[in-house]
């Protein structure tokens, strides 16, 4: 039996004929650049999660960029954050100028620790980036703590964890902003390049409104330097599809993970941790195993695909070597990159496929 780690065709088949609708009506009346379907994408989204406002933007990247601005961060800043992610949550903070401190992750989560972001704080700290990984919450009572008292501006990047809530409330609407990704394999994915910016405080918003758009309050006037970081008007007509259909994909990835973590289990395999204040949308099904090379070609031979995310944690990366980290100086995320493998976790996958899964990795 074949299992892909990933099949979007299988997402897509059924909703074909209605995004090609969408999208003749966006070309025929040429919304191409934010415009009503973009603004019809930003309100229902808006409205799903719990966002006052949601701002599109053309990736999850750049909404990272607008934050480290709205943080006022810049040269000399010390900006706290995890090495265990994709690239991206670093690179608002280098494009600013500011140093990004890298400091170790939680062992069961795989989300920043806070008591290691504690330890970190300088007189030059301004902020911290928490990544929610795989769709798990991080920490965020204890991390908004931390802020409150050392008056950090903190960013939530949300680009795993579209849906995901921390006690009561959605990502994103914790820390003083929050970014999502709407590249085309997260949970909710554009067809193209696609994120999103949201913010509690209505003056960040407005920060982030003029960035997004060349700096421009008005049509050729420009009251500050800015991006072109629009949204386009295909991608949004598409994710408003789509957006319709988020519940009951997340609701599938949690039933698959809660299969996994009933079906699987050998002793010397770690499963990821589920803590009572957050409800993960399953981004990734990640599991931790000693002989994870060998365990992953085991799979392949019988037909499962896997990823390995991430393979090597930010700090130790060629970009950031003029930082200094020596190998094994964050060791808990050095050691969940060296073991970690990931495996298919997609809302059209069978009960059929998800048993083999836990069949073959309990056989290795
Ligand atoms: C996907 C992703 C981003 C943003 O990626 P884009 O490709 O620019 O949309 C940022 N952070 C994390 C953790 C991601 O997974």
């Amino acid at each position: 039996m074949k299992v892909p780690f990933l099949d979007l065709k299988l997402q897509h088949a059924p909703l074909r004929a209605e995004v090609l609708a969408a999208l003749a009506d966006t070309y025929d009346n040429t919304r191409f650049c934010l415009g009503k379907d973009v603004e019809n994408f930003e309100q229902g989204f808006s409205a799903a999660f719990g966002h006052p406002r949601t701002l599109g933007m053309n990736s999850g990247t750049s909404p990272l960029h607008v934050a480290s601005i709205c943080g006022g961060f810049g040269p000399g800043d010390e900006i706290i954050t995890t090495p265990f992610t994709f690239a991206s949550s670093c690179w608002g903070i280098s494009y600013v100028g500011a140093t990004p401190v890298f400091v170790d992750i939680d062992p069961d989560t795989w989300c920043i620790s806070p008591e290691a972001i504690a330890r970190a704080i300088t007189p030059k700290t301004k902020g911290i980036v928490v990544v929610h990984i795989f769709g798990q919450p991080a920490r965020m009572d204890e991390i908004m703590a931390l802020a409150q008292q050392h008056k950090l501006f903190v960013v939530e990047d949300c680009a795993q964890a579209v849906g995901a809530r921390y006690k009561d409330r959605p990502v994103g609407a914790i820390g003083d902003c929050g970014t999502f990704s709407f590249y085309p394999t997260k949970n909710l994915g554009a067809c193209g390049e696609g994120g999103a910016f949201v913010s509690k405080h209505e003056a960040v918003m407005a920060k982030a409104q003029l960035l997004r758009v060349h700096g421009s309050p008005r049509r050729y006037a420009h009251s500050e330097v800015g991006f072109n970081f629009r949204m386009d008007g295909f991608q949004g007509a598409i994710l408003g599809i789509k957006l319709k259909h988020i519940a009951a994909w997340t609701a599938r990835r949690r039933a698959i993970a809660a299969k996994y973590r009933a079906g699987i289990t050998r002793a010397d395999v770690q499963l990821p941790v589920v803590p009572a204040y957050g409800e993960s949308v399953w981004h990734q099904f990640t599991l931790l195993h000693p002989q994870r090379d060998a365990l992953r070609a085991h799979l392949e031979k019988h037909g499962i695909g896997t990823e390995i995310i991430y393979p090597g944690p930010m700090h130790r990366q060629e970009c950031y070597a003029s930082l200094g980290y020596a190998a094994g100086s964050l060791p808990v995320a050095e050691k969940t990159s060296a073991t970690c493998l990931s495996l298919p976790i997609f809302a059209e996958l069978t009960d059929e496929q998800i048993e083999h899964v836990i069949k073959t990795i309990n056989a290795f």
